[in-house]
This record gives structure tokens, C-alpha cells and sequence, in this order.
């Protein structure tokens, strides 16, 4: 049996964990060494040619740019009809593919607990929480805070690509370069996301801001980008490529979507979403799961190996929670002498 097909058999269900992939934690990345075509081209079919939050994204950015934005000539001069009408569209999507996935999985529970990874619900009646409640607390943070920081970089880059302040590429133009930005912008996110993650688990930085994120033990969909305002200041700043990297308006609605709604999946709490028992696609990161069980693992993605690299992977096996609770230990021993 292959990787892939290991991981979509159903797990034993332990004390720990309702459901979890195949352990040691193993999903196809393109970064292998020595390099593996084969590992390159399982993570680019894995992830491009059939039905994943990815494809929905590049599908989103498409019926945006067709239908959803103001004209570019009416975005030369910064207006409030037009500023609105882009921040009331990330609000629109964002309560639509969030607001629906809580209803299906949690309010409705149309799953039941099918590759559900905790055993737990959503929390209620805890002070540490907004409004102490979790799903509250997480909408008012994704939608007070974290909309609004994305409709803002979203307006800047429209007013700068109307006014031509940005470099532009065409699919006439150069399309490999048009086709080649779309997975490495997935890795430049990736990759830009371990490094803010990283600087946000600096004690300072994580009381200060990045806490109010981990209040979410156990996560959901509206979860992913419940974080603190200067957390999404840092997290949205990945866009800011697009200002030096010629880059169509569709690669720059692809990354916003998948800045701003890829979290809803992966913090989903679910592996994959199924209709009527028939899996339709990949939901959420068990690895990033670990991450908000475990704190001091996982600081990235699993496209990326940087947690491999600098000591930090938790492959979801007691050997390596074990290993990761020693770290967190000897750190805390190592700052208090
Ligand atoms: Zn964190
Ligand atoms: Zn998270």
C-alpha cells in the first residue's frame, strides 16, 4: 500500500486522538533529499490536479476577478463605495466558507465524528475566552480583526495595480512564469508563515499577541484566523511580494484566499469532508493540529520541512511528544537560570 493510500485508511481510535492519519506523520512535499521527481510530481498531483482547498482557491480568485471587483479606473483614487464593496466580498466568503463548514461539522454535525481528530466539541462557558465562549471569540477576532487587515492589503495592492505602481504579468505574456507563481506562492506562504510563526513564539511577541490564538487548545473552522490584530498585521504581509514580484491580480486573489481561508480548512478539526459517507476532499492539518496541542512543534506547514530541519517536527508519535516536552522542559530550566 502507498503513503497516500495508508493515510486515508481509517486509524484505530485511541485515548488521545478520535481519529489521526497513519503515524509517523509523512505527506508528500516537493523538498526530499537527495531530490525525488517522483516525491516532487506526488506533491504537485496531490495538491493541483484533483479537488483541494488549493484548486478552490485559484477557482475563487477566477470568479473574483470576473464578476466580484470594482472597475480598475474607479480604484485609481482610494473611495469609500469601492473600498467597501472589496472588504463586504472578504467578509461575504469568509462567513460563507467558514459560517458553513461550523454548520455542517459542529451544528448540524452532518459527519458525526468521521475522521474527527479530538474527542471534544467546541468550548462554552470559559472566561478565557471572548464573550467566553470559543466560536464567539474566534468569529469576532476573524471577522472584527482579521477581515479587516486583509481588506486592507487587498485595497492597497488594487490601488497600486490600478494605478500601475505594481509589476504585471499576463498569461500572454509568460505563462510558465503565470502557472509557475501559483504553486510558489504556496511555497513562499509556507515559508513566510514559519518565520512569522516563529517570531510570534518569542516569549514577548507570544503573550503579547500570538496567545490569544492558542487560547484554541482544540480548534474549528472559525479558529484559523482567530488571532490577535498585530499577528494578522504580520500574517497578511505576505502579500507584499506581489508589489516586487510581476504577478497577475488572479495569483494575488489566489494568495489572499489562501491567507485568508486556507486556515478555515486546516483548523477545521476534521481530516476531509464527507457527503453521505463519500470523502470529497482534504480539510484539515493534523500536523498544525499537533501544533496546538503541543505548542513547541510544528511551527510551519507541511509542504515545508523547516520544522525537520531546525529540530522542531512532531510526526504525531509518543516518541516525539516525549522528545518535545524534554525541549520545552530544558527551555524553561535554561531561562530561569
Ligand atoms: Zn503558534
Ligand atoms: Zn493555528
Amino acid at each position: 500500500m502507498n503513503q497516500t493510500a495508508a493515510n486515508q485508511k481509517e486509524q484505530l481510535v485511541d485515548k488521545d486522538w478520535n481519529w489521526h492519519p497513519h503515524l509517523p506523520l509523512d505527506k508528500a512535499t516537493p523538498f526530499r533529499w537527495p531530490p525525488s521527481p517522483a516525491g516532487i510530481w506526488r506533491w504537485i498531483s496531490s495538491s493541483w490536479f484533483s479537488l483541494t482547498t488549493l484548486v478552490l482557491w485559484v477557482g475563487l480568485a477566477l470568479v473574483t476577478w470576473s464578476f466580484m471587483l470594482p472597475d480598475l479606473v474607479r480604484m485609481q483614487n482610494f473611495e469609500l463605495g469601492w473600498i467597501l464593496q472589496i472588504h463586504f466580498k472578504n467578509l461575504a466568503v469568509t462567513c460563507l466558507f467558514a459560517g458553513g463548514l461550523h454548520w455542517y461539522l459542529y451544528g448540524k454535525k452532518l459527519q458525526g465524528k468521521k475522521r474527527k481528530f479530538t474527542h471534544r466539541d467546541m468550548a462554552r462557558d470559559k472566561p478565557m475566552f471572548t464573550f467566553s465562549d470559543q466560536v464567539k471569540d474566534n468569529m469576532f477576532w476573524s471577522l472584527a480583526s482579521g477581515v479587516t487587515f486583509w481588506s486592507l492589503y487587498e485595497i492597497v495592492y488594487f490601488w497600486a495595480l490600478a494605478n500601475h505602481y505594481v509589476p504585471f504579468v499576463n498569461f500572454i505574456d509568460n505563462p510558465l512564469w503565470f502557472v509557475v507563481w501559483f504553486p510558489l506562492i504556496s511555497l513562499w506562504s509556507s515559508m513566510h508563515f514559519y518565520w512569522i510563526h516563529r517570531f510570534l513564539h518569542w516569549p514577548p511577541m507570544f503573550k503579547l499577541a500570538h496567545s490569544l490564538h492558542h487560547r484554541n487548545i482544540n480548534v474549528g473552522p472559525w479558529s484559523g484566523i482567530s488571532m490577535h490584530p498585530l499577528e494578522h498585521f504580520l500574517y497578511f504581509n505576505s502579500v507584499v511580494i506581489h508589489f516586487v514580484v510581476a504577478s497577475h491580480p488572479l495569483h494575488v486573489l489566489f494568495h489572499f484566499y489562501l491567507q485568508g481561508l486556507n486556515p478555515i480548512a486546516s483548523h477545521s478539526g476534521f481530516e476531509s469532508l464527507f457527503v453521505k459517507d463519500k470523502r470529497q476532499m482534504a480539510l484539515g492539518d493534523f500536523f498544525h493540529q499537533l501544533h496546538h496541542r503541543y505548542f513547541d512543534c510544528n511551527y510551519g506547514t507541511s509542504e515545508m520541512p523547516w520544522d525537520k530541519w531546525f529540530g522542531s517536527y512532531h510526526d504525531g508519535t509518543d516518541e516525539a511528544t516525549k522528545r518535545i516536552r524534554k525541549t520545552m522542559i530544558d527551555k524553561h530550566r535554561a531561562a530561569r537560570t
